[in-house]
């Protein structure tokens, strides 16, 4: 048992509601600095399904969150594959739990029954919207029912609502941006319970984060404006508030907010791109956080000693792909040729089938190269023949015949002798080295080229100059 002078061990947890294909990469930001702040502290980082919005429900999402947040080596130590003391962690198997704290409510007068019909909602926003004013529901039924058991009891459809008190100033404090306070005449009377008996986000929220005995909720900042309805349902429980800190949103480069039209979202892309768990994390940390050395690429660990909640900014910060890939290029740079190894073939089929005498000549080349590990691919088309495809003009078959005749009088096939021939042939005919490489690779650009050439082999070399040729 915990002592009452005790701190409280430290409880974090993300609830994704899967109602995407994937976890989005904002979300994963968010994930990652719950995880941060759990291990920083030796607490739990804990995962909860948010599926209680049955219209925008995704068969599969879950799944999917669940192993992109596992392929990014983000572990939680409670969740709903793996269980844990506040099982159950998915809220549509909670519904009675939930039921059971909006009727609390109502029997301490702070939540209240609403039968209205859609139809005079949708009247009441339009009167309201057309005289200029808050939209809000009116507690009309606050103020008019009395008869509520008895409606229910004759199976009347019903919301439970929460009964926000006008002119009230609700204050929190929030890690990142200090004191926030925002007027109650903001704030809607929130519906807790729908009418299907599942719970709104907010009760739904509340209520588990107070069962699951979560001590810091940190979250996007798009929440912060539902964090007052929280603060009055803490309250209205009597219940201890956890600490609450909002995280900046990410951004497109032109600072819109990070969308499927400018940015690749779900964060499995990442992945299947190659770019590496590690590099990803990495450069997500340095997201409205930097490190005390002004160091750049730094371990998951290393985040993990030195990150603090107060440190982040709460001004948006760019997501730039670009400089994510360069990221991933120093990652590429600084694994071992075992790990590099391991890393690519893991990730590539063609990868694996080359045999490891060629694949470990073309390391050093490969490294030097690549940004993402689907480079490897196009990057070694001369090795796999995926660079037949394309077509050649007049002029480049005429270049073939004649990289042909120099490089077959090569005696020692070695790269600085295949690079002054190459040399030769490109002054002679006043062209650049891109088009050797596309005659070569099918690409424009690629891997240092003699060096290349001097791996493939001159038989190899020579004939794909005469594929070239006859094309
Ligand atoms: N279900 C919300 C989401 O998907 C959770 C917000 C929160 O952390 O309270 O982001």
């Amino acid at each position: 048992m915990l002592q009452k002078d005790q701190p409280q061990a430290v409880r974090t947890r993300i609830p994704p509601s899967p109602t995407g294909q994937d976890i989005h990469i904002g979300n994963l930001y968010t994930a990652l600095i719950n995880y941060t702040f759990a291990k920083k502290y030796k607490g739990k980082f804990i995962i909860r399904i948010e599926d209680t919005d049955r219209e925008r429900f995704q068969e599969g999402a879950e799944k999917k969150i669940l192993s992109s947040i596992k392929a990014f080596g983000l572990d939680y130590d409670e969740g709903p594959d793996i269980g844990g003391p506040f099982a159950p962690y998915r809220q549509s198997e909670r519904l009675a739990i939930y039921k059971k704290y909006a009727k609390d409510l109502i029997e301490k007068g702070v939540a209240y029954y609403c039968f209205c019909s859609k139809e005079r909602l949708v009247k009441l926003r339009e009167m309201q919207i057309k005289e200029n004013k808050k939209t809000k529901y009116d507690k009309y039924c606050l103020l008019n029912v009395k008869n509520a058991n008895e409606r229910i009891e004759k199976k009347e459809s019903y919301v439970i609502r929460l009964n926000v008190p006008p002119n009230k100033k609700i204050t929190f404090d929030d890690k990142i941006r200090g004191e926030i306070t925002i007027d109650s005449n903001e704030i809607d009377d929130q519906v807790l319970l729908k009418s299907d008996g599942y719970p709104t986000y907010h009760l739904g929220v509340v209520v588990d984060d107070h069962l699951m005995e979560i001590t810091d909720i940190i979250r996007a900042e798009e929440w912060i404006s539902s964090t007052p309805k929280h603060v009055l349902l803490f309250q209205a429980f009597g219940w201890e508030q956890p600490s609450f800190a909002h995280l900046p949103i990410l951004r497109n480069p032109d600072k819109s907010k990070l969308s499927k039209r400018k940015n690749p979202v779900w964060a499995s892309w990442y992945l299947e791109e190659g770019i590496l768990p590690e590099a990803v994390l990495n450069y997500l940390a340095l997201l409205g956080w930097s490190h005390p050395e002004g160091k750049e690429i730094f371990s998951l660990q290393e985040f993990i000693s030195l990150f603090k909640l107060e440190d982040v900014k709460p001004v948006g910060p760019v997501f730039d792909l670009t400089k994510l890939k360069w990221m991933n290029q120093q990652y590429i740079l600084k694994s071992t040729d075992g790990q590099f190894k391991k890393m690519i073939k893991d990730f590539s089929a063609i990868a694996r089938e080359m045999p490891d005498e060629t694949f470990l000549k073309l390391i050093p080349l490969l490294k030097s190269r690549m940004e993402t590990l689907s480079d490897f691919e196009k990057l070694t088309s001369v090795f796999h023949g995926k660079s037949n495809l394309v077509s050649f003009d007049e002029k480049e078959k005429q270049i073939a015949t004649e990289l042909y005749q120099k490089l077959s009088e090569i005696k020692t096939w070695k790269h600085d002798m295949i690079f002054l021939n190459l040399k030769e042939v490109m002054s002679k005919n006043k062209i650049r080295m891109n088009i050797i490489y596309k005659i070569f690779t099918g690409e424009e650009r690629g891997l240092p080229l003699p060096e290349t050439l001097e791996i493939l082999g001159k038989e190899k070399s020579l004939s794909r100059l005469i594929e070239v040729a006859k094309k």
